[in-house]
């Protein structure tokens, strides 16, 4: 971290999955999925494209009605919450950005404030230029999308997940479609908030990001979790055959 400009703590929360299923139709995608994300720590998701773990995420904040379970945030049901609320206090932060591209990085910023949170401008403009100088784009605030790097306008769409304030941040393969001179800045930032306090669930193609930042590493195939522990449990130690499989073509 940048020791001129000390950042603030967060202050992650708890979030606990109870036996959450996911369908598409009749098409059961995520079954049965149990696993606890201590407040401020990071849990990387892993496992093969179609397993589920987009679907879980999308699970976790209600962008998909469950099929049954339940996902607990601070020990609270977040079925029994407002959607709206709930994607407030659970951020997401996607693969493909989603930039408005005639609006600068400011605004792009703080539009969700003001139209999401009902903020006035001014405090939303403020509160958006804070969040921009927490991933280093303080000096970018006026360029639009088109004017930045990918791992810029990608640090723009974590900026507008931080400046509503959340206690748990989702990231679904965040880096994915970066260029790969990009990747490891971007991958620095979300390791910097989680050392920071954030609570994070990183689904992740990373292993090298997940080894040196996850508290916690679940392995997901089929839907279901097939493995959970430590990285050093999961990458040094696998004990089942789909986990060695998968490890021996990824790493
Ligand atoms: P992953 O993120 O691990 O690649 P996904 O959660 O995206 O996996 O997908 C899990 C399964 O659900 C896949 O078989 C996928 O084809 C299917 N699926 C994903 N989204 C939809 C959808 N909107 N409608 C129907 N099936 C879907
Ligand atoms: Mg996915």
């Amino acid at each position: 971290m940048n020791a001129q400009t000390p950042s603030p703590a967060f202050h992650g929360s708890g979030l606990e999955l109870v036996g959450l299923s996911m369908a598409y139709g009749s098409f059961d995608v995520v079954r049965e999925v149990s696993f606890e994300v201590r407040p401020g720590s990071t849990t990387c998701v892993i496992g093969p494209s179609g397993s589920g773990k987009s679907t879980l995420l999308r699970g976790i904040n209600r962008l998909h009605e469950p099929k049954s379970g339940e996902v607990l945030l601070a020990g609270e049901k977040t079925s029994a919450m407002v959607p709206e609320r709930l994607r407030q206090r659970i951020g997401l932060v996607f693969q493909h950005f989603n930039l408005f591209p005639d609006h600068t990085a400011l605004d792009n910023v703080a539009l969700a404030l003001w139209k999401v949170k009902g903020m006035p401008r001014a405090a939303a403009r403020e509160r958006a230029g804070r969040a921009l100088a927490e991933v280093g784009l303080a000096e970018r605030a006026d360029h639009r999308p088109r004017d930045l790097s990918g791992g810029q306008q990608q640090r723009v769409a974590i900026a507008r997940a931080l400046a509503m304030e959340p206690e748990v941040m989702l990231f679904d393969e965040a880096t994915s479609a970066l260029d790969p001179e990009l990747v490891k800045g971007v991958l620095n930032l979300m390791a910097g908030l989680g050392r920071r306090g954030m609570t994070m669930v990183v689904v992740t193609h990373e292993m090298g990001f997940a080894r040196r930042a996850a508290d916690q590493v679940v392995f997901m195939d089929e839907g279901e979790v097939v493995e959970r522990g430590s990285p050093e449990e999961l990458f040094d130690r696998p004990r089942s055959p789909r986990l060695q499989r998968f490890l021996s073509e990824v790493l």
